[in-house]
């Protein structure tokens, strides 16, 4: 069957119902190919993947090694289950993820995306605090951040906190406890930039010290809180967490599904701060952003709490039909042995340098409010008055506009309400880089005027 590529564009406007987007309002843009950081569509005209295809892709499209992982895994087996039983593929890459993990995470439930890999994490902490050593049933609770982003399943809703995605949703979740977004650039009254960790710390202790005994498990995406706005935590907030959910008994469950893989430098966030969470959850950059796969990563502490007999009930009642997909696996190894082959992380400080140089001359245009960066994933937020940091109004979709400018510009981005995302494929080259940034500058200056 062929179709004209008004007869596509058509198709997709009407039949296919596009995530995170209103209908009424949607312009096809189909990518047909791409190659490196650059998206092509059916027209054939080309654009720089500014947002990494949103947050996975590390090594570019179409890499030959990556492609060539999947085509091999293909001629052996697509898919075996990963309920009671395995297949080799799958099993190097747990091997391989346990060895360069924050030490003393030794065990991997694989799933298929980050919101079930977060689903698994609130799970198991849940089980783990009634079938643990000392079993204390009354930790039923989750503390979770404002503006927190772990996926849009419920229960990764329930603990999310971006109430413009959620409200609707508020009769169906449970109730999570919910401290204050660790936020550096608007900070609650007489609290300064200095003084900022010790009083989001402060906030924690309170609630552990009264609620410890119902509370399972905090929840935190470290260092970056992506869809809040690429909110950047306090230096040393991380440590702190860890160091009071330990004191208080209390599990810590580390969304790294968009900071993992070498976003922020190094190959996972909690290792800037060495921690070790009890559950970590990755997915996104996992497969270097090829094919759907998460896991949830835990310890020998809680791996042992689900052991038993069979009719003691301990398993872990939990799946995925796809989870631990080998084709999945296959890619996900490759894209480690790239990270080496290519030496990604070493060559990332020229480029974060580099981001850091354009976003100190973005932050001077009259309507940025803040910019905000962590490694290769930076925010900036645009604002109604710099003085006051008022927002724009939401329904006014300055982001998108200047999303929209940058396309005529050949660059491909995708905003957060005000705030526009540069988050490029760790493989961005310094000068595709610069293309990205001047284009955001551009798109800036004519969203704004
Ligand atoms: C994207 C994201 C998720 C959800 O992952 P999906 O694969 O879209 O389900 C969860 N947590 C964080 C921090 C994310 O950025």
């Amino acid at each position: 069957m062929t179709q004209s590529l008004e007869e596509l564009r058509s198709w997709d406007r009407e039949i296919v119902w596009h995530a995170f987007t209103q209908m009424a309002e949607y312009e096809p843009l189909l990518i047909e190919r791409a190659h490196g950081c650059v998206l092509v569509d059916i027209d054939g005209r080309e654009y720089l993947d500014g947002v990494s295809s949103l947050w996975c892709n590390v090594h570019g499209h179409a890499h030959p090694r990556l492609n060539e992982a999947i085509r091999q895994q293909l001629d052996r087996v697509a898919h075996v289950t990963s309920l009671g039983m395995s297949n080799p593929t799958t099993v190097r890459l747990a091997k391989r993820l346990v060895d360069m993990a924050p030490d003393g995470l030794r065990h991997v439930f694989f799933s298929s995306d980050g919101a079930s890999a977060v689903e698994v994490a609130l799970k198991m902490a849940f089980q783990y605090w009634r079938q643990c050593g000392v079993p204390n049933p009354r930790k039923t609770k989750y503390v979770a951040f404002g503006d927190a982003y772990h996926g849009d399943t419920l229960g990764a809703v329930s603990v999310g906190g971006v109430d413009r995605f959620n409200e609707i949703f508020r009769p169906l979740l449970f109730d999570a406890i919910r401290l204050p977004m660790p936020d550096c650039y608007r900070l609650p009254p007489g609290v300064t930039r200095e003084a900022a960790r010790e009083y989001y710390l402060d906030q924690l202790e309170s609630c552990l010290r009264d609620r410890h005994d119902e509370i399972a498990a905090v929840i935190i995406e470290p260092l970056v809180q992506g869809a809040a706005g690429m909110v950047v935590h306090p230096d040393g907030l991380l440590a702190g967490i860890r160091r009071l959910t330990r004191q208080y008994g209390v599990l810590l469950i580390a969304d790294e599904v968009a900071v993992g893989f070498g976003r922020t430098g190094r190959m996972f966030a909690c290792q800037h701060e060495h921690v070790t969470p009890d559950l970590m959850c990755l997915g996104k950059g996992l497969t270097g952003g090829y094919l759907p796969m998460a896991a949830t990563l835990t310890t020998d502490e809680l791996w042992q709490a689900f052991l038993g007999q069979y009719a003691e009930a301990k398993t872990f009642f939990h799946g995925h039909t796809y989870g631990g997909n080998p084709l999945s696996a296959a890619v996900a190894l490759a894209s480690l042995d790239v990270f080496d082959e290519e030496r990604t992380l070493d060559k990332m400080p020229a480029k974060i340098e580099r981001l850091a140089e354009h976003l100190a001359r973005i932050a001077r245009l009259d309507h940025v409010g803040d910019v905000r960066q962590h490694g290769l994933m930076a925010g900036v937020e645009l604002v109604q008055d710099r003085t006051t940091a008022e927002p724009y109004p939401w329904h006014e979709k300055r982001g998108i506009s200047v999303c929209n400018e940058a396309m005529r510009h050949g660059v491909w981005l995708r905003p957060l309400g005000n705030v526009v995302v540069i988050m490029p494929p760790l493989s961005i080259s310094l000068d595709e880089l610069d293309r990205i940034c001047l284009a955001v500058e551009a798109g800036i200056v004519a969203a704004t005027a």
